[in-house]
Parts: C-alpha cells; sequence; structure tokens
C-alpha cells in the first residue's frame, strides 16, 4: 500500500448513510458547495486521480505534481475532519472510473466542471442522472453579469465588464464613482524595475511524506514529460496554500501594481503573487484573495491592479470561454477542430512521437481558429536547453521549463509576442502554453493565448495583437545587457516586428489601435521591407532547423541602410 493510501486508511471515517460529491481536481475546497453546507459526517467525496488525463499531452512535471499532490492533501485533511473519501486511479476517461461509484453510492452531485474538456468526458453520466450538476460556486460573476455588461454581444471587452462588476459589488467604490476617481491605474502601472525594491524569494516548503511520494510517482510514470520537478517549491497542503498567499500579501503586493509589467533577469517573478495555480485548484479561493486585498492597507494603484485581474480578467476569460463554447462557436462561422490533442512541437524537440491517449473518449483536440491565417510550427527553442540566441526568449523559457510558471508580461510580450511574429499557428502555441505552465486549463489558457496572445479570433476580446518589436523588451527588462543582438542596431526582433505589420496589412490597417504603427510601416522604403522579410526567412530557417542565431552568422540584410 503507498504511504498516502495508508494515510487515508488512517484518518478515514465510517463512510455509511452519506450524500456523495464528486470533487474534480481543481475544485479541491470545502469552502463552497456541498462541502461548505453540511455536517463532515454526513458527506462523503470522490476523488479520481487520472494517469490518462496526465498523458494525454506532455505536462510539465511540476504541473502534474502540483495536481496529484494537491488533490492527495485534500483528501487527507478531508477525512481528518470527518467526510468520508473514496479516491481511486481513472485507467481513461473520468466518466470511466465515475460510472460503477454512481451505481454503488447513487447519482454523484458535482459542481459544474470549469474545464469543457472534463465537461465533454462527464456529459453522457450527466445525461444518465449518474452525476447531478450544480453551478460552480467558485466564480464571482455570473453569465448574466457578463450578458449584462455588453448588452450589444461580442465584440466582448474586459473593461465594461470590469466596470459592470464594480458597480454592482460596490467594490473600490463610494457611492456611483470608483475609488480614487478611476476604474483603472493601468497608466501608473508601467514602470520598468530598477533593481530596488529588492523583488521578493518565494518561500520554500518542505515537502512531507505524501508530497515526496507523489514527486516519486510523477518520475516514474510521467518520466518522457519535460521540466524540472522542485518539491520544495510546490505548494501542497492547505498550510502551504496558506503561506503562500501570506507572502504574496507581506511581499509582493504593496509594489505589485508599479511593476506589473517589468521583466527581469534577477527575478522570475518580481512582485507578482505566483497564485494562479492554487487559485485555478481552488486551493485558494477567489473571493477570499480579493476581499483581503481589498481590505489591505496598500497603495490605491496596486490594490485596484490586482483585483482587476481577478475580478476582471480572471471572470472575463472564463466567461468567454463558455459563451464561445471554447472558441468553437464563433461569430465569424466555426473553426476548424483538431481531432486529438497537439504536443506543442514535444515531438519535434524530442525527435519521436507523443505516444498521447489519440482520439479517447469523444474528446477532441481544441478548437483552431487563425484570424491571421498563421500555421508556422513554434520553434524547438520554446523547449527545453534549445536555446535560440534571442536572448529575452531563451531567458523566459528558461524560467518556464525551471518553474512551470512565468509571470503575465513575459507571457504576453516575450512568449506569445514572438510566436505571433514569427507567424506559430495559435493552436500549436496554445498547446504548448496548456502544456508548460502548472495554472494552465482550458477555460484560462485558451483565452488567453488563442485570443489574446495570439490574436487568433481577430477583436472578439482585444481590441489588437499585442506584438511589439525590441524597443519595448528593451525598455521593460534588463534581458537586452545579457544578449549577443544589440536592440537598437542588430535584433533581428525589430525586423520581425515590422514585417508582421507589413504582412498583416489588409487584416490591421483598419484598427483605430493600430493606425500610428500601421502608418508608420506604410512610410518603411521597400529596401526596408525587403530587409525586414530577409531577417524574417533567416530567423524562420535558423530556428526551424533548431540552431542559434548570432550576430555573426546573421545574413547582410541585417545591416542598416
Ligand atoms: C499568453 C498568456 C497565457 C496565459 N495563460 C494562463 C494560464 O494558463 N492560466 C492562468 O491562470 N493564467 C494565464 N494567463 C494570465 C496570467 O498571465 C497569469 O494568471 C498570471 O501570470 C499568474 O501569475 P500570478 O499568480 O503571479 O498573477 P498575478 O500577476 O499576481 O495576478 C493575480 C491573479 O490574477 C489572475 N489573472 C491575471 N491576469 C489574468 C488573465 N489574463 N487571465 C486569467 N487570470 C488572470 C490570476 O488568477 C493571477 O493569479 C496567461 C496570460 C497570457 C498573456
Ligand atoms: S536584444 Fe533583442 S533578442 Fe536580445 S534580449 Fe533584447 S529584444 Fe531580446
Amino acid at each position: 500500500m503507498s504511504r498516502f493510501a495508508n494515510a487515508l486508511a488512517e484518518r478515514q471515517p465510517d463512510p455509511g448513510g452519506r450524500r456523495w460529491v464528486f470533487v474534480p481536481y481543481d475544485q479541491l475546497t470545502d469552502g463552497i458547495g456541498v462541502l461548505v453546507r453540511s455536517e463532515p459526517s454526513d458527506v462523503g467525496i470522490v476523488l479520481v486521480e487520472s494517469p490518462w488525463k496526465g498523458s494525454r499531452r506532455p505536462y510539465h512535471r511540476q504541473k502534474l505534481a502540483l495536481v496529484l499532490a494537491n488533490l492527495r492533501h485534500f483528501a487527507l485533511e478531508q477525512a481528518e475532519r470527518g467526510v468520508a473519501v473514496r479516491h481511486v486511479v481513472a485507467r481513461g476517461p473520468y466518466r470511466t472510473a465515475l460510472e460503477p461509484l454512481a451505481r454503488e453510492l447513487g447519482p454523484l452531485a458535482v459542481m459544474r466542471p470549469a474545464e469543457r474538456e472534463l465537461r465533454a468526458d462527464l456529459a453522457p453520466l450527466v445525461r444518465s442522472g449518474g452525476l447531478v450538476e450544480g453551478p460552480h460556486e467558485g466564480w464571482l460573476t455570473t453569465r448574466a453579469e457578463f450578458e449584462a455588461s455588453q448588452p450589444k454581444g461580442p465584440p466582448w471587452r474586459m473593461d465594461a465588464f470590469y466596470r459592470h462588476v464594480r458597480r454592482r459589488t460596490g467594490l473600490l467604490m463610494e457611492g456611483a464613482r470608483p475609488v480614487g476617481g478611476s476604474f483603472s491605474f493601468d497608466a501608473e502601472n508601467r514602470r520598468p524595475w530598477p533593481g530596488e525594491p529588492a523583488a521578493p524569494t518565494p518561500p520554500i516548503f518542505a515537502p512531507d511524506e505524501v508530497t515526496c511520494e507523489v514527486g516519486e510517482l510523477v518520475e516514474k510514470h510521467f518520466g518522457d514529460h519535460p521540466g524540472e520537478l522542485d518539491l520544495g517549491s510546490l505548494p501542497a497542503t492547505l498550510d502551504d496554500a496558506n503561506r503562500l498567499w501570506r507572502w504574496a500579501r507581506e511581499a509582493c503586493l504593496t509594489d505589485f501594481g508599479p511593476f506589473e509589467d517589468a521583466m527581469s533577469r534577477a527575478s522570475s517573478g518580481l512582485f507578482h503573487t505566483r497564485i494562479s495555480g492554487l487559485l485555478n485548484l481552488h486551493r485558494l479561493l477567489p473571493a477570499r484573495v480579493v476581499a483581503e486585498v481589498a481590505a489591505m492597507d496598500i497603495p490605491l494603484a496596486s490594490k485596484e491592479g490586482f483585483i482587476r485581474q481577478v475580478l476582471g480578467w480572471r471572470e472575463f476569460v472564463h466567461h468567454v470561454h463558455e459563451a464561445t463554447d471554447g472558441f468553437r462557436d464563433l461569430p465569424g462561422g466555426a473553426p476548424p477542430v483538431a481531432g486529438v490533442p497537439g504536443d506543442g512541437g514535444w515531438s519535434r524537440w524530442a525527435d519521436r512521437a507523443w505516444p498521447g491517449t489519440g482520439v479517447a473518449g469523444g474528446l477532441d483536440g481544441g478548437a483552431c481558429p487563425s484570424a491571421l491565417d498563421t500555421g508556422r510550427s513554434l520553434p524547438v527553442g520554446f523547449w527545453p536547453d534549445r536555446p535560440t540566441g534571442l536572448g529575452c526568449l531563451d531567458r523566459v523559457v528558461a524560467d518556464v521549463w525551471r518553474e512551470g510558471w512565468s509571470h503575465h508580461i513575459t507571457r504576453l510580450m516575450v512568449l506569445a509576442n514572438l510566436a505571433t511574429l514569427l507567424g506559430v499557428a495559435p493552436r500549436e502555441l496554445t498547446d504548448w502554453f496548456w502544456i508548460a505552465f502548472v495554472d494552465a486549463f482550458d477555460w484560462v489558457v485558451e483565452p488567453n493565448v488563442l485570443a489574446m496572445g495570439t490574436y487568433g479570433v481577430g477583436p472578439l476580446m482585444t481590441t489588437k495583437p499585442y506584438v511589439s518589436g525590441a524597443a519595448y523588451i528593451n525598455r521593460m527588462s534588463d534581458y537586452c545587457a545579457d544578449c549577443a543582438f544589440d536592440p537598437r542596431s542588430d535584433c533581428p526582433i525589430a525586423s520581425l516586428y515590422w514585417a508582421f505589420l507589413d504582412r498583416n496589412r489588409d487584416a490591421l490597417e483598419s484598427n483605430p489601435r493600430m493606425g500610428i504603427v500601421m502608418r508608420s510601416s506604410a512610410k518603411r522604403s521597400e529596401r526596408r521591407r525587403r530587409r525586414d522579410r530577409g531577417v524574417l526567412e533567416w530567423v524562420w530557417s535558423v530556428l526551424d532547423g533548431g540552431d542559434r542565431l548570432t550576430p555573426a552568422a546573421a545574413p547582410r540584410h541585417l545591416e542598416e541602410e
């Protein structure tokens, strides 16, 4: 028997006479739903561990460990307080494990899963009555609120939604007016980080025997999966979650706002809170973090900035995902859907096919919109230990495979920016993010990458593509100081940016938010445009070959005219 099974058996109460609830892997809380309203002795929970799900994509080992360690500790914590726990391992889709349990225990209650992929898996069991779905009480806003905030329907805008929710909740409001006179202080929050105040160091956790066993299991059964496994940085118990959140409040939130967009070699996270993984598993509840930050005595720009991320962006992307059925139902028509999950380029990196789980359980590989009609493969340089020579990209990619995480601006303005400038297929980049990040689940990674990061669904959710050249990266980070290229002269990203604008002229010219840059692009001489295109083709050929870009090997196109 495993150490976990032993520990569970020691705590397990008498399972008789209980109402049973299926708790999905990302609803690990007793702060909402049936668990918060029931006496522990009246309720039993079913927890399913699924190596099948873990093998659908080559997920980062840290992500597998985070989910498994939290699920197992949640099981122990619930048994400890008197809730009966049925812990099972699924060799196939979740419903294959749940069907016999529903027959044995009676219909299982479940809060509507956040992930579409899990909803699709469970749908037959919901139809047959084996599962009885209720609302997911972890969300802070309803679909009706989302729709009321955007009465004309799509395109949807986060700021309209956020203002609506602030007014409805009264959060950071003085009557009808926002505290401080503005709903957003973003304009004050765009400072590069000069090296002080000192960046906080995230807490280290002491893995107990249950977490260590999860680490061994991940190493043994998911050996083909990439990414470093670091149990010391993995919050696994409820105490760990509370400790991370205390650290975030005490060490990060005061300076969160001003340096929100900054990037640095000295700290992968700067003043970001790193709580997304735990929020998405519901080890920390969104309602709690919003309420506690609202009550903190910190500068308004930081307070509002943080609350906007959770109450605004996090809720908004979830609604867009639901409203579009995971981007399968778009105003311009239905995009193609992948038959099987993509591996984000793993097979090119590992030089063999990802075994995966193929077409199983009627689950597909996700929608493949591409508003800019791009379809290139993701360079292997996005995978571990294959540097591209682009200092910013290599730094952030290394951070991701070390930590399973990077902060918002490195995701948007380095990773997604570079992939978009290179014309990578939005689906392939989305799959890569889904695989590489500990906090990635379809409802959050698809809106952020398909819509925000790549402009893959056009202006449906964001007003313009988030692309930039080397000047932005140089202004907001210290990456360029450690790079073989110079952002002011030979950095290829500058040309990639102009080449992007040039080839997407028809799609972007009429976009009012792109007016200035499109006019500058139009003024570029024919010779410069040819050079931009030449640089793009050089970068494509080097990175597609898995090689490294160097200034010395750059073609003459790179020379300034
Ligand atoms: C290309 C791209 C991919 C992303 N993929 C994911 C993902 O897979 N999972 C994920 O949780 N977030 C994703 N995000 C959003 C955001 O980058 C992360 O939530 C954030 O970096 C997590 O780190 P943190 O907890 O330190 O966040 P903080 O900066 O401290 O912000 C606090 C919280 O706000 C929420 N939040 C902020 N922005 C967003 C957003 N755009 N969407 C949803 N929640 C948001 C998160 O829950 C986060 O924990 C992505 C963003 C981009 C641009
Ligand atoms: S010089 Fe260019 S490639 Fe190098 S870090 Fe700066 S922006 Fe990135």
